[in-house]
């Protein structure tokens, strides 16, 4: 029998708010801080501490949900969602249970064959982040760090409209997209601040009627989550071929074995218990803010790659890599605009630069090879200051050393030599001492030259200005 797969997604992203989501803690703590130092009364569930809504998240929700094509909750409120776990101190989870900030949005997605398809998304909410364990080695206690805890999150929960695991990281790469774009989140998987959980299911093709599904949860990178969602594809259909039924479960991707586990059964959905928060005010939205939300979406990445096709003759490659991240793009655009020259911006921003990036793990905002920097460089090879060869050095010297390109140049003394009597002093060094090479152009073989310009340009450091070592050389051997 021939199956179909079905697939939803929920997608958790954390908010890039300064503060929490109901108190004035800082949000932007990182990895190194002080375990349990961001927090206060309300984050911790005192009892008796007030939760006071961040307007903040608010917005940044809202932008994400009308930038997800979602129709907008003028009145929506926030549920106490109960469970016990030890990463959330009050026993329950503030979210948006009953009703949802957006509903009925969609993003478009190419499927396997490259055509474009809606996957629809059924709700996006707001809800706050659970602090985290900290398990300590065998024999020891485990510890909890509460930094996390009311971090402000938006889960976003497709329809399950997904067919493939292909289709999967497609939609993950668009949202991430849109979400970075319109600075809703940074989006980084690895560091937490998205998360996806991943409802699987097969069912005769033809048939309307959906399979029982497991959820697959422990996924680090989109990778993982294409790995596993092909993995518990392949493992339902061969239960259902063997006559068998899948269970509802829900499995972790084990990263290092690359296959599911299972982590717990799924029979019936637990009780929550919600109720409205009755110590939150509604959220109150008028149909201008959420206007205005709309409006105020930026260009997203498929819209700039565009524009630099058709305004900048940029080839689509180009425009595909250098608006692959809002950042990469910003900085792109930031040199263009001291140095407008779009291709030669391209081909080093899409280069050497983010080379640089990458080997230091930097954002571009972060590089302190800053536009600026990237415009004197690229002049000084236009004046002839110096060489392509030796404005790569240079930039490298100054990812290093955080110095300007002119610094660099003068100090280093890496000026290019288009000084005439000093390079003919040079290549006449060079022909004297490369007597094969000169025989064997002066016989017809005239690849010889290259191999001659290579000398100069090795005697000179790389400083040799090209154009005229080559007329020199050519001047010479003629003679
Ligand atoms: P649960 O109550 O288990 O969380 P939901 O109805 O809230 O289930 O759906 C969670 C996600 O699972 C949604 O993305 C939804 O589209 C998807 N989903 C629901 N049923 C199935 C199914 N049979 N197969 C695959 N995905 C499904
Ligand atoms: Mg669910
Ligand atoms: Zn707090």
């Amino acid at each position: 029998m021939e199956y179909e797969v079905i697939i939803g997604l929920e997608v958790h992203v954390e908010l890039l708010t300064e503060s929490k989501l109901f108190c004035k803690c800082p949000n932007r703590f990182t990895a190194e801080a002080k375990a349990n130092s961001y927090t206060c009364e309300v984050c911790l569930g005192f009892p008796g501490a007030l939760p006071l809504l961040n307007r903040e998240a608010v917005q940044k929700a809202l932008t994400a949900a009308v930038a997800l094509n979602c129709e907008i909750a003028l009145h929506s409120y926030f549920d106490r969602k109960h469970y016990f776990y030890p990463d959330m101190p009050k026993g329950y989870q503030i979210s948006q249970y009953y009703v949802p900030l957006g509903r009925n949005g969609y993003l478009e997605v190419e499927d396997d064959s490259g055509e474009l398809k809606k996957i629809r998304i059924g709700r996006v909410h707001m809800e706050e982040d659970a602090g985290k364990l900290v398990h300590a080695p065998a024999g020891l206690d485990s510890a909890v760090d509460y930094n996390r805890a009311g971090v402000p999150l938006i889960e976003i929960v497709t329809e399950p409209d997904l067919r493939s695991a292909g289709e999967c990281r497609r939609y993950l790469e668009q949202l991430k997209s849109i979400l970075q774009y319109a600075e809703v989140s940074d989006c980084k998987m690895e560091e937490g601040s998205l998360r996806c959980d991943a409802n699987v299911s097969l069912r005769p093709r033809g048939s309307s009627i959906l399979g029982h599904k497991t959820e697959l949860k422990n996924m680090n990178s989109f990778k993982a989550v294409e790995k596993a969602v092909e993995y518990e594809i392949e493992r339902q259909a061969q239960i259902l071929r063997q006559g068998g039924t899948v269970i509802p479960q829900t499995r972790r991707w084990e990263e290092g074995k690359q296959v599911t586990v299972a982590m717990r059964d799924k029979l019936q959905t637990p009780d929550y218990r919600c109720f409205t928060d009755p110590e939150l005010a509604p959220v109150e939205l008028t149909a201008a803010e959420v206007e205005a939300a709309r409006r105020s979406l930026p260009e997203m990445a498929s819209q700039r790659a565009a524009r630099y096709v058709a305004e900048y003759a940029l080839p689509p490659y180009d425009a595909a890599v250098l608006t692959a991240t809002r950042a990469l793009s910003d900085y792109f655009e930031a040199c263009l605009k001291l140095y407008p020259n779009p291709k030669e911006v391209s081909n080093w921003v899409m280069g050497d630069f983010s080379a640089h990036l990458s080997a230091a793990g930097m954002e571009p905002a972060e590089a302190p090879f800053t536009p600026e920097y990237m415009a004197s460089l690229l002049q000084m090879i236009d004046e002839q200051v110096i060489s392509g060869k030796i404005a790569k050095e240079v930039m490298e010297k100054s990812f290093a050393t955080g110095k300007s390109p002119r610094a660099i140049v003068e100090e280093e003394g890496l000026l290019q030599i288009s000084d005439q009597s000093e390079l003919e002093k040079i290549v006449e060094q060079v022909i004297a001492a490369n007597s094969s090479a000169v025989e064997s152009y002066r016989s017809g073989k005239t690849k010889a030259l290259g191999f001659l310009v290579g000398q100069v340009m090795q005697a000179t450091k790389g400083k040799a200005n090209p154009g005229l070592v080559n007329k020199l050389l050519l001047e010479k051997l003629q003679q």
